[in-house]
């Protein structure tokens, strides 16, 4: 089966390819977008306006499954905090505000925004979870479905370890006691909500064989 995997953001793409491997042994070929030779374009910017992760992620696989014909799933993510009432979200992707911090990476203000936005907070009510629900449309039969998963954590006051991309350097998991970029790939995709939603979706493949 030829799979589209509908990102532009090479760590998904990374993390997805490696847990799809693992959850499924069957014959899958997954595509990127550039396997695909689908060249990017700006309605790419406008294709997440919606207030749930399930409307954007069925958004982007409608889009690119349209444009490619093949079976694809998509993914959209974010980070949901306690301390600010589930912000940022679906807006996780452009949480600290353009301009801000003009010398940072699009990832390095963001985190330096939330540890802004958190101030003194102590530890104990700085929870967040990660949520990432993967989208599967099929173009041919019209079949669609959704995979939800979750990982629960807490917001550090500065970053630590160099590995994930994001949040990862702020993001503490209470379980492992150490942040999301100091875990392995492998560490991370068992415990992230990548991995959860896309083991989930895998399994709904081979079911579905
Ligand atoms: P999306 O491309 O709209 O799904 O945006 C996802 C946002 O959440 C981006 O800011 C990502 O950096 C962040 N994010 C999603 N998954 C992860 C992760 O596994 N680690 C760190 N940040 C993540």
């Amino acid at each position: 089966m030829r799979l589209l995997l509908a990102t532009r953001s090479a760590h998904k793409a990374r993390e997805v390819a490696r847990i799809l491997g693992e959850g499924w042994g069957g014959n899958l070929l997954l595509a990127t977008l550039e396997d695909a030779s689908i060249p990017w374009s700006p309605v790419e910017e406008s294709l997440e306006p919606f207030d749930t992760f399930e409307e954007n992620a069925a958004s982007k696989a409608r889009y690119f499954a349209r444009l490619s014909g093949l079976p694809t799933v998509a993914d959209d993510s974010g980070i949901e905090v306690d301390a600010l009432g589930g912000r940022p979200g679906v807006r996780t992707k452009r949480f600290a505000p353009s301009g801000r911090y003009p010398d940072l990476s699009r990832d390095e203000a963001n985190n330096r925004y939330l540890i802004e936005r958190l101030g003194h907070v102590p530890m104990r009510e700085r929870g967040a979870r990660y949520v990432c629900v993967a989208s599967f449309i099929d173009p041919v039969s019209g079949e669609t479905a959704h995979f939800r998963g979750e990982a629960p954590g807490r917001i550090l006051r500065e970053g630590r370890g160099t590995g994930g991309f994001g949040y990862d350097p702020i993001f503490w998991d209470d379980d492992l006691r150490r942040g999301f970029a100091e875990l392995t790939e492998a560490e991370k995709n068992a415990r992230s909500h990548r991995g959860k939603a896309f083991r989930a979706f895998a399994r709904f493949l081979v079911d579905r064989l």
